[in-house]
């Protein structure tokens, strides 16, 4: 496996695989992986020819009061978990090679998409994410972008950045990866207290409680979400933020569960914003 730093370098090295006809598979991330990273690119590497990993921390995606600084950052474990998934490049800019004057102010506008759920609660998120995997995908060029269902709507958010700017790529969407107890694997789990960590299995259980009702016939996203929100409020160590039902490509807020929709929910254990998000409703198209 090599590892770049520079986009110069990072392009020559793809330009042979490409001038040969190998197809390029890609897997952004922000580090400190765990298994969920590390089975995305194991789906990457059944796929493609050539998988490149890239690991950025990307400022433009971080709100002011938000935790840019304190990102968990494991750089060393983080190139053994992808060579030991025979990953052929880890892409790994530091902030200058991709922003050279400190900054950009082109932006990707992902327009009402980013205002919604998510983005309602973290303006300018999904702009950042937008415009980072723009610059991304035209460094790489990769056929095949792999992302994880964990953040659902920023898969939304990039399928339709891909569609409406025609980009020449396939975007997959893989599994979500679980501990144990359900909590959804997360590079934020590494801040939690132990406290926190067991309080926090509360958010995967309430958002399974709302696939369970929602299988069982309930209809009114009311109910289902008041059922949820109450389970996460009778957990004192964990605050909730917002959970929704949602329709799974815009992200509005449903009222009845007809076709496939989403519950998502975003809450802080102690400091730690974590999010997630089930399919409920009709059983979920195949997510690959
Ligand atoms: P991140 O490093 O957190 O930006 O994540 C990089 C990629 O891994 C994104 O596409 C995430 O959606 C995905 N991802 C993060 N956590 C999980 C998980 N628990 N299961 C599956 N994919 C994940």
């Amino acid at each position: 496996m090599q590892v770049e730093r520079g986009i110069r370098a990072l392009r020559d090295r793809l330009d042979g695989a490409r001038a040969a006809g190998r197809s390029i598979g890609f897997v952004p991330t922000m580090g400190a992986f765990h298994r969920g990273h590390l089975e995305i690119m194991r789906i990457a590497r059944s796929r493609d020819e050539v998988v490149v990993v890239s690991i950025f921390v990307n400022p433009l995606q971080f709100g002011p009061s938000e935790d840019y600084q304190s990102y968990p950052r494991s750089f060393e474990s983080d190139v053994s978990g992808a060579r030991s998934e025979g990953v052929d490049v880890l892409f790994a800019p530091e902030p200058a090679e991709m922003y050279p004057h400190g900054a950009i102010d082109t932006r990707v506008d992902p327009g009402r998409l980013a205002t919604v759920a998510e983005g309602a609660y973290r303006p300018g998120h999904f702009a950042g994410v937008a415009t980072v995997c723009a610059k991304l995908f035209n460094i790489v060029q990769p056929h095949r972008v792999y992302l994880g269902q964990k953040d659902a709507q920023q898969v939304a958010v990039i399928r339709q950045m891909v569609q409406d700017l025609n980009l020449p790529l396939e975007v997959i969407s893989c599994p979500t990866v679980r501990e144990q107890d359900g909590l959804a694997m997360s590079s934020r789990n590494l801040s939690l207290s132990s406290s926190e960590r067991e309080a926090a299995a509360v958010i995967p259980r309430a958002l399974f409680a709302a696939r369970a009702a929602a299988a069982a016939g309930e209809r009114s996203c009311e109910t289902v979400r008041t059922l949820a929100r109450s389970l996460i409020e009778q957990q004192p160590l964990v605050r909730l933020q917002y959970l929704e039902i949602v329709d799974p490509v815009t992200f509005e807020a449903l009222e009845c569960i007809e076709g496939q929709s989403l519950a998502t929910v975003a809450a802080y254990a102690g400091s730690t914003r974590l999010i997630d998000n089930v399919a409920v409703g009709t059983v979920p198209r195949p997510e690959r």
